[in-house]
């Protein structure tokens, strides 16, 4: 799918002060991993008691709200999305949107640890495409970076999603020092395998156990460097999310750039991130949120929910100011990628 429809002319839509469509939900299902991947969180994370945690059913309310009002993408994300019990459950309730015509796509983030598992019922439920984060090919570096990961386990799951079907697009986050020369193996790699790569500058979000200004690395020198091995050809290829593609003319593949710090894409952003407790991001960067446990469990009826969400998207700001800096030795916002999902 190349193009996430936009509801024109719907009063029903989901529309913020600068004019944007709210077509994409992400949903952090679960603030657990089974990865304690060293730019995202640190080893000794605290996870949220279950209590505070939405139920699948109440998960799925809070979609099908956001879908009433023109949402026609979902993705899955975490945390590890399919460590989460039970999740198949909510992934067929979901289906049922697809089945409808009211849902474009639904889709999922993973680490890929357990798509071996999961990757036929993901099928079966109507997913097509899914991502899988992967920084490097190199096993010891993969354990250095997820410390408790296992490449074998994630090529295996790789594969599993491809024999079900399902495209699969890598996320590999640049990192300075650590993955920057692997890009161009990576990006062999992955289109010898059909696969698309996109490549993502690291953001600076929550407390991690190193110094991020050592870890950042601009996909303009990226970029910038790739032009001395391969051509690169700007396309208008979308996904609904944020990456910029190129074709690599070499490969014949697609390659996407996620540029949140040197070119931020906020003016088209068309997205929210839900948490597993029910509490609703209008932007990535930025701290401002707004409680939808609250309304959801107050009333049977949805309306309570509704206006929550209505009041919410009205607050959604502009944009975001991360800024990585060797003078600001505090994350640009406080709580980690796990939280919402990336
Ligand atoms: N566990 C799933 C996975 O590994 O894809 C979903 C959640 S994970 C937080 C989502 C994505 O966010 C991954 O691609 C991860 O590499 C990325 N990520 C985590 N922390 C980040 C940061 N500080 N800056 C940029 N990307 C980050």
């Amino acid at each position: 799918m190349d193009q996430i429809r936009i509801p024109v002319g719907d009063t029903d839509a989901l529309i913020d002060p600068f004019g944007r469509h709210v077509i994409y939900l992400r949903v952090s299902v679960t603030d657990r991993c089974d990865f304690r991947c060293v730019y995202c969180m640190s080893e000794d994370m605290t996870f949220l008691p279950k209590k505070d945690i939405l139920t699948l059913e109440e998960l799925d309310r809070v979609c099908t709200a956001f879908v009433s009002r023109g949402v026609r993408k979902l993705r899955l994300t975490g945390g590890e999305p399919l460590v989460r019990r039970n999740i198949m459950a909510l992934v067929e309730s979901l289906s049922r949107h697809l089945k409808a015509g009211t849902l474009d796509e639904l889709t999922i983030t993973t680490n890929g640890s357990q798509l071996s598992r999961f990757a036929g019922e993901l099928y079966r439920h109507g997913v097509r495409r899914l991502n899988v984060s992967l920084d490097t090919r190199d096993t010891a570096k993969f354990k250095h970076i997820t410390r408790w990961g296992d490449l074998a386990k994630v090529d295996d799951g790789i594969k599993a999603a491809q024999d079900a079907g399902l495209a699969v697009k890598i996320n590999m986050v640049a990192l300075k020092g650590v993955n920057e020369l692997e890009i161009p193996e990576m990006l062999e790699w992955c289109h010898a395998q059909s696969m698309d790569l996109t490549l993502i500058e690291t953001m600076p979000m929550g407390d991690i156990d190193g110094d991020r200004t050592d870890q950042y690395l601009p996909l303009s020198v990226v970029r910038a460097n790739l032009l001395d091995r391969f051509t690169l050809e700007d396309i208008p290829y979308k996904t609904g999310g944020p990456a910029r593609y190129v074709e690599v003319k070499e490969t014949g593949g697609r390659l996407g750039f996620i540029t949140p710090m040197t070119h931020n894409f906020c003016e088209s952003c068309n997205r929210v991130r839900l948490t597993c407790t029910g509490t609703l991001y209008m932007c990535l960067g930025q701290d401002d949120a707004a409680d939808l446990r609250a309304p959801l469990r107050a009333s049977e009826s949805d309306a309570p929910l509704l206006a929550a969400i209505d009041e919410a998207i009205s607050r959604k700001p502009k944009g975001h100011d991360f800024i990585i800096d060797r003078r600001r030795n505090k994350p640009g916002v406080a709580r980690h990628m796990s939280v919402t999902g990336g």
